[in-house]
């Protein structure tokens, strides 16, 4: 299944962004989330204002995950309020007209959260909602987005899956 590739993208740019930036737990291990490599071109000061805000769009990936889609759906309406995401067409560095949706004159992390924060609303509001999870594999709770066709990803990565079956491997020959 898809959502329209922009959706697609800014959903996995938000997906990319919470495990990235807030820590927690990574496939068995405590994750503690200090590095900046993967926004390389981007200054400490932008790194830690996106993090700071890629908090409240977790929040929105563990509430589906836990059933409360109104939770979640109030959380992206605060995001969408709070970081002034709007609609505007805009042409810059040479490439054609396309769609922003964030304030013309808003920083580069706040940029980027109101668009992130517009692609979850648009996948809230379609009949895919549940597909935004949390990963159910032991000491992990990094996000996903679930585009399998019958939509039954439970784990974050492959690496989650294979700990787990083997977890189950392992507990069925133990007795
Ligand atoms: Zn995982």
């Amino acid at each position: 299944m898809n959502f329209d590739s922009h959706t697609s993208d800014v959903v996995a740019a938000a997906v990319r962004a919470i495990n990235l930036l807030t820590p927690g737990h990574t496939r068995g291990r405590e994750y503690t989330a200090t590095g900046y490599d993967d926004y390389a071109d981007r200054s400490p000061e932008e790194v830690e204002e996106l993090r700071a805000y890629a908090m409240g769009l977790r929040s929105v990936f563990a509430a589906v995950d836990d059933g409360r889609v109104d939770d979640a759906c109030t959380t992206v309406n605060t995001i969408l309020r709070d970081f002034q995401a709007a609609p505007f067409l805009t042409r810059h560095d040479g490439e054609p007209w396309h769609l922003h949706f964030h304030a013309p004159d808003a920083s580069w992390a706040r940029s980027h959260i109101a668009s992130m924060a517009t692609g979850l609303a648009v996948v809230l509001g379609n009949p895919m909602h549940d597909r935004l999870g949390v990963c159910t594999a032991p000491a992990c709770d990094r996000v996903f987005v679930d585009v399998t066709r019958n939509g039954t990803k439970r784990f974050c990565s492959t690496a989650c899956q294979n700990r787990v079956k083997t977890a189950a491997f392992r507990a069925r020959h133990r007795d």
